[in-house]
């Protein structure tokens, strides 16, 4: 599969759409109309890859809806530079729109299957996250803590202890929790012990699973 002009227009169309369902940031929008999520698909979907639907990954799991990436992006309030640790690699695409914000991402998955696909697809494309690891993203990464950011894109039923302690001081975390659906939840760490919580619209995600490893 290619990237050419008419998907280049297509992702041009998506931005409008996300512009109507509110989102705002035009640094997020500039990377939606970057990045060619049709490459992130299956070939069997690349007709649908700049509808505002997620669609089927392998080992059972999702790529996020273009407006859920977009509305978490916009959430974490990223800048050039900043670390971002993302749960939940899946198919990269989340990842993708992070880099092309010129942010340095960490990201952990815990499907071996996606792992590897995703890892080698971001080797042919030339993405670069500063590391990528087959791991439980409950435990985050505490060896490189402490995070400006960290994104949870599977939802989880409760906020892992983990990751509200992997955040620097003004540090963002972005998590969905519940259980059959989940709630755009953002903590910002205010101080080491003091953290303000900000809940947003109600979002459906595949689970975050525990303890594969
Ligand atoms: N950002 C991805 C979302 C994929 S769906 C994309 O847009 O493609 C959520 C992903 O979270 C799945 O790949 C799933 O395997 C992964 N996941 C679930 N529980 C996890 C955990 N405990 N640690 C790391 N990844 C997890």
């Amino acid at each position: 599969m290619k990237d050419t002009l008419k998907h280049s227009g297509m992702r041009n169309k998506l931005a409008e759409v996300l512009i109507e369902k509110g989102i705002e940031d035009k640094n997020v929008l500039n990377a939606i109309r970057k990045i060619p999520r049709h490459l992130f698909m299956d070939s069997s979907f690349e007709g649908h890859a700049y509808q505002d639907k997620a669609f089927p990954i392998a080992a059972n799991q999702t790529i996020s809806q273009p407006y859920t990436v977009a509305f978490q992006t916009e959430l974490l309030q990223v800048s050039v530079n900043k670390k971002i640790l993302e749960i939940g690699t899946g198919s990269g695409y989340q990842t993708a729109v992070l880099l092309a914000l010129h942010t340095k991402v960490y990201s952990i998955e815990r499907q071996l299957e996606l792992f590897k696909k995703t890892s080698i697809f971001f080797k042919k494309m030339g993405y670069r996250p500063k590391k990528m690891i087959f791991g439980d993203g409950y435990k985050g990464m505490p060896e490189e803590a402490p995070f400006d950011g960290i994104i949870v894109t599977a939802g989880a039923p409760e906020v892992p202890k983990a990751l509200l302690s992997q955040l620097k001081i003004g540090g963002r975390l972005v998590i969905p929790v519940g259980i059959d659906d989940q709630i755009m939840t953002l903590f910002v760490r205010k101080s080491e012990k003091e953290f303000q919580k900000t809940e947003y619209g109600s979002f459906r995600f595949v689970p975050l699973l525990e303890n594969k490893n």
